[in-house]
């Protein structure tokens, strides 16, 4: 792995701190939220938009540390989804760590406790808009004193995993328009989706949201902000996708045009991009423990990790996620055979067989050890993970600045106990 000159030798670093291993690249988050920031402002000056941007980073795509203060000091603002994830900003907050200025949107049901917290936040001067959800937010939200945004489920379907017959999010169009005015109503917010693969999955819902975003102002003026939500994708597999750069060329773009034909003020722009920017930063590394036979694939064999695709990377299991894996050693071994890996629960369902495929790696004959690397794990596999077996989480490694920091350890028998009350 290269960081401008330096580099990063991953075989030897395993063998230094051993495996099962995450390694995070903040520099990675850096450059994808600054790349992404000064993209979006070039082609607002470019087409001559006339609204600001606004990049907010979903914390529930990685709350962990390492992957928040990088986003934060390349000027992100935040998203959280529950009262625990506020919780971390305001201790951001008192510790003076965040710049006042940064902006705060709620997502998720507002529990009475994350209600207190945004009002207690909000006391501070600090700028934090509850996005509501529902009639009962709703109605609490009256007695509220800084601006509130509200969230949509449009009625339009896109190609994804996650576009569900049926959506529990927010209001419907018709029930937006029958609440007539909304007490300092700034935001009109929509998620549609996740690893949106296409770049029309992200106009066709741009669109209609304007049209909407028309129709509400005439009774809340206030309104001056469309949140689109997350939804960029990333390439897991080796396959085509739009460049960051096309598709905020396009929403720019789609932006302007639309407001243009509608004859509406262009609203300021957020965007929740969280895969787009988490997952490339982290890659999480197994050491090969034994070799067996499928009884009916004699083509092919099983290579067991000493980690879980279960507990670790929970979407092979939960959404038959597919990543990259590569060999981390023996990189140039003349006999490869075809894998399919096995976790180390008891599990018939830990195991990653690239959609059925085959994973292509050095056949163990002529090596000592074999490491693979799962790469682009940095989105929502570390706060979905779980201790099935209570086996231990992987340990967790900083690469930046040509150094190697251990910031979490592997998990010991007596942690993994303690969260089961032993
Ligand atoms: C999950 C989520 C996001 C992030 O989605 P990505 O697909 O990771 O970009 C953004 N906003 C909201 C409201 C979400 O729930």
């Amino acid at each position: 792995m290269r960081e401008g000159n330096y580099q990063y030798n991953i075989h030897k670093i395993v063998q230094k701190y051993g495996t099962s291993t995450e390694i995070v690249f903040p520099t990675i988050i850096e450059n994808r939220v600054r790349d992404l920031i000064e993209t979006f402002n070039a082609y607002i000056k470019i087409l001559g938009y006339r609204g600001r941007f606004y990049y907010h980073y979903p914390m529930k795509v990685n709350q962990n540390k390492e992957f928040v203060l990088p986003a934060v000091a390349e000027g992100a603002n935040l998203d959280v989804s529950s009262r625990n994830e506020l919780y971390l900003v305001k201790k951001m907050i008192e510790s003076e760590r965040f710049n006042a200025k940064i902006r705060v949107t709620c997502n998720g049901p507002k529990t009475p406790t994350y209600m207190d917290l945004i009002e207690e936040l909000r006391a501070k001067g600090f700028n934090i808009v509850p996005i509501i959800e529902d009639y009962v937010e709703l109605e609490r939200m009256k007695k509220f004193g800084g601006p509130v945004g509200i969230r949509v489920n449009l009625n339009v379907k896109i190609k994804s995993h996650w576009d569900k017959k049926f959506n529990r999010f927010g209001f419907t169009e018709e029930e937006l328009l029958k609440l007539g005015k909304v007490r300092n109503l700034t935001i009109l917010h929509y998620h549609i989706s996740s690893q949106m693969e296409s770049v029309e999955s992200f106009v066709k819902p741009l669109k209609r949201a304007l049209e909407l975003f028309q129709k509400l102002k005439e009774k809340n003026p206030g309104l001056d902000t469309l949140d689109i939500g997350g939804g960029a994708a990333v390439p897991y597999e080796k396959k085509r996708l739009y460049t960051g750069k096309n598709l905020i060329q396009r929403i720019v773009k789609t932006a302007k045009s639309h407001a243009d034909k509608l004859g509406l003020r262009h609203p300021n722009l957020i965007v929740e991009w969280g895969r787009y920017v988490a997952a490339p930063a982290q890659m999480t590394i197994y050491k090969i423990l034994a070799e067996k036979t499928i009884e009916t694939k004699s083509d092919k064999r099983w290579y067991v990790i000493d980690g879980s695709f279960m507990n670790d990377l929970i979407d092979s299991w939960a959404i038959h996620q597919k990543w990259h894996v590569i060999p981390v050693n023996a990189l140039h071994a003349r006999k490869l055979v075809k894998t399919w890996l096995a976790g180390s629960s008891c599990d018939s369902d830990d195991k990653y067989t690239a959609g059925g495929m085959h994973i292509l790696l050095p056949s163990l004959e002529n090596v000592d050890e074999l490491y693979v690397a799962i790469l682009d794990t940095g989105a929502y596999q570390d706060p979905l993970a779980s201790h099935h077996c209570l086996l231990s989480s992987p340990a967790k490694l900083i690469a930046g600045n040509g150094e190697i920091k251990l910031a979490r350890k592997r998990e010991q028998p007596e942690d993994v106990g303690k969260l089961f009350g032993w």
